[in-house]
């Protein structure tokens, strides 16, 4: 099996530990990024030293030309991926639904569930047994939002997660006999930038009092989780959605 992974957004956060931890088990990795170029240069060098194969390509998952870009970089660089981590997801300062503007709430869905539907279609067309490929997995990072709904910070958000974890459903119904596997997860609060965008750094310390665990998660932690659903042990997992929250 050729192990090549895209992760979507892997420049920081949940994007870079994911590329980490698949490199760390041999996958060659693609980092996107949407404007980081130092930063995801930063982990294409820490990827690297796992002496596997690395790239990085600057792509905006909410563009049809873009996203076919970054496959056919792919394509030429590093070769057909048996792995997609759909990871790279937005939101916007704190704010009621009544408040929100149409330019927002699409901005969100674009990236957030419209670059999702993008990333998969190039993946499968290039996994698919169907068409000559090895199969393959995909991972969608979904969020807890999309259960407790994020009312007071951002609907938007939220609901673009749940749309992701229908999204992951439907998707493994049709691909399975490509021989691809699509699962979800859901993180819950967990220690990135992400908090910043939102207008509250400090949010992850805030609310880890709530959490049965009583802490935020690590990046790091998301993506073992990754990493195990992508492999072989969890062979008989397709349209499923795992909950990494610390019981939240
Ligand atoms: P983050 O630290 O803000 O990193 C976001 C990453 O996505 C960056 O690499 C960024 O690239 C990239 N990105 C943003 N828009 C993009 C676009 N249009 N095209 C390509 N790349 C784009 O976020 P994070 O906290 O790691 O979150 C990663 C995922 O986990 C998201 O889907 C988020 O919804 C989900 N999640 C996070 C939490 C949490 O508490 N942190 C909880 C639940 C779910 P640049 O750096 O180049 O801008």
């Amino acid at each position: 099996m050729d192990k090549i992974a895209i992760i979507t957004g892997s420049s920081k956060g949940i994007g870079a530990a994911t590329a980490v931890r698949l490199a760390s088990d041999g996958y060659d990795i693609c980092v996107n990024y949407l404007s980081n170029e130092v930063a995801a240069k930063n982990i294409v060098e820490t990827v690297k030293t796992y002496g596997v194969n690395a790239i990085s390509v600057k792509a905006d998952i909410s563009s049809e030309k873009e996203v076919d870009m970054l496959f056919q970089t792919v394509d030429l660089k590093l070769g057909k991926p048996f792995a997609l981590v759909n990871n790279a997801g937005i939101l916007f300062q704190q704010s009621p639904v009544v408040e929100m503007t149409a330019e927002r709430i699409n901005k969100v869905l674009m990236t957030n569930v419209t670059g999702y539907f993008l990333c998969c279609k190039e993946a499968i067309r290039r996994m698919s047994t169907k068409n000559g490929g090895q199969g393959g997995v995909i991972v969608n990072v979904s969020s807890a939002a999309s259960r407790i709904g994020s009312g007071g910070e951002y609907v938007d958000y939220a609901a673009s997660k749940g749309a992701i974890d229908t999204f992951t459903k439907g998707l493994a119904d049709e691909v399975a006999s490509d021989n691809i596997r699509v699962m979800s997860i859901r993180p819950g609060i967990i220690a990135t930038d992400i908090h910043s965008k939102g207008g509250e750094p400090d949010r992850a310390e805030r609310l880890a009092p709530m959490v049965p665990l009583k802490r935020a998660g690590s990046a790091e932690e998301v993506a073992q989780a990754i990493l195990w659903l992508a492999s072989s042990q969890a062979s008989y997992i397709t349209g499923s959605t795992l909950d990494v929250t610390g019981g939240r």
